[in-house]
C-alpha cells in the first residue's frame, strides 16, 4: 500500500511576500515535496482555501503548519489558532513570525497615530472627516465587516504555542530544506530548536577582522568606499554580526553589504539592539555606564536611526518590546 502523504500547511500574517518565495526558490526539490507530501492550503497566495475549509478540518490533521508573517490583526491572530490547532507542529517561518520583524518596527507607534498618517496626513489622502477603518460597517443593511487592526505588533509565539523556529527574513532554500526534509525524514528537531547557528555571525564570516577594533566615525555604507576583504566594523560602518546568530551562510556580507540582524540574537545575547550598542560603544573607545547622557545622545547622533539599525527585526521581542 502506498504510504500516506505528509500534510503540510502555509499561512501568510502580517508579511511582505517574500517567504512565499522563498519557499519557491527550493526550485525542483519542491518535486520532491510534492512526491511526499500535499499541500492542503497556502493561503492567501498559492493554494488558496477558504478560512471556513480549515477551520473544518480535524484538529491535529495537519502535520507541519508554517506559519510567515507577524501578528498584526485580529484576522491573523484567529488563523494563527486555527493554524496551532490542526498542525502537530507549528514553525514560525521566517523573522517577522519569530521576533516581529519588520512589520514588528510599527511597535514605536500606536494605532491612533498609525491611522492618523495612512488616513489623514499623507499628501496623497483626502478624507477630510477622517474616516478610518471600522471593524462593522452597515452597507444599507448589509454587515461588512473588517478583522480588528491591533494597537501593536507581536510575534507567533506571544499567541500561539510554536514548535520550531527558523529566523532568516526569508529563510534560504538551505535552511527551508533543512526543515522539509527533517520532516520527511521524521527526524523532527526538539520543540523550541531554532534552526540556525548557535554562534555570532562573525564566526561564519570570512573577512579579516582587527585584534583591537578602534573607530572615531560611523559611516552608512554608502559614504566610503568599502574594501570587500575588511571587516565592516573595522572600516566604522555598522554590521549587526556580532549580536546575530550565524546560519546564514553570510549572504549579505559576502555580497558587500552589512548584517542587518535578520537572524536575531544568539541564545547568550541580552538583547539584540543593546548588545550591539554596546559594543559600537567600546569600539569607539567608551564605556557606556560612565557616559553622561550628552556624551551618549552625541555618540547616537552619528547613527542615523538607530531603532532600525539595532532593533530592525527583532522589537517586539526586545527588551524595548515598544514605545511607551
Ligand atoms: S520574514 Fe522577511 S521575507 Fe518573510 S514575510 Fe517577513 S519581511 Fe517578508
Ligand atoms: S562584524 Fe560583520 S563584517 Fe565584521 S566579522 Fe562580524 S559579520 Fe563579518
Amino acid at each position: 500500500m502506498a504510504k500516506e502523504k505528509l500534510k503540510l500547511g502555509f499561512y501568510m500574517g502580517a508579511g511582505c511576500g517574500g517567504c512565499d518565495i522563498a519557499v519557491l526558490d527550493i526550485h525542483e526539490k519542491l518535486l520532491d515535496v510534492i512526491e511526499v507530501a500535499d499541500i492542503v492550503f497556502w493561503a492567501p497566495i498559492a493554494a488558496d482555501a477558504k478560512y471556513k475549509d480549515i477551520e473544518e478540518l480535524p484538529d491535529g490533521s495537519v502535520d507541519v503548519g508554517f506559519y510567515w508573517g507577524a501578528v498584526r490583526n485580529s484576522e491573523q491572530e484567529h488563523m494563527a489558532k486555527v493554524l496551532r490547532d490542526k498542525s502537530k507542529i507549528l514553525v514560525a517561518f521566517g523573522s517577522c513570525a519569530v521576533s516581529g520583524g519588520i512589520p514588528g518596527l510599527a511597535n514605536i507607534a500606536n494605532r491612533e497615530e498609525i491611522f492618523r498618517v495612512v488616513y489623514k496626513e499623507t499628501a496623497s489622502t483626502d478624507n477630510p472627516e477622517f474616516v478610518t477603518p471600522q471593524t462593522i460597517y452597515d452597507d444599507g443593511g448589509h454587515e461588512l465587516t473588517l478583522p480588528e487592526f491591533y494597537d501593536e505588533v507581536y510575534a507567533l509565539d506571544e499567541i500561539v504555542d510554536v514548535d520550531i523556529y527558523m529566523p532568516l527574513c526569508p529563510p534560504t532554500p538551505k535552511l527551508i530544506w533543512t526543515v522539509i526534509e527533517a520532516v520527511v525524514s521524521g527526524n523532527i528537531p526538539p520543540k523550541g530548536a531554532i534552526i540556525a547557528g548557535d554562534k555570532t555571525l562573525c564566526s561564519e564570516c570570512g573577512r579579516k577582522k582587527s585584534e583591537k577594533r578602534r573607530i572615531t566615525k560611523i559611516y552608512r555604507p554608502h559614504e566610503i568606499m568599502l574594501d570587500q576583504e575588511r571587516c565592516f566594523l573595522d572600516q566604522g560602518v555598522i554590521c549587526m554580526g556580532p549580536a546575530t546568530r550565524a546560519g546564514c551562510e553570510a549572504i549579505c556580507i559576502n555580497a558587500n553589504v552589512p548584517c542587518r540582524g535578520c537572524m536575531g540574537p544568539t541564545k547568550e545575547a541580552f538583547d539584540q539592539g543593546g548588545n550591539m550598542l554596546n559594543l559600537i560603544a567600546t569600539i569607539f573607545g567608551v564605556d557606556l555606564e560612565e557616559m553622561t547622557e550628552e556624551e551618549i545622545k552625541s555618540l547616537m547622533k552619528q547613527i542615523k536611526d538607530p531603532l532600525g539599525t539595532f532593533y530592525r527585526f527583532y522589537l517586539p521581542k526586545s527588551l524595548l518590546r515598544r514605545r511607551r
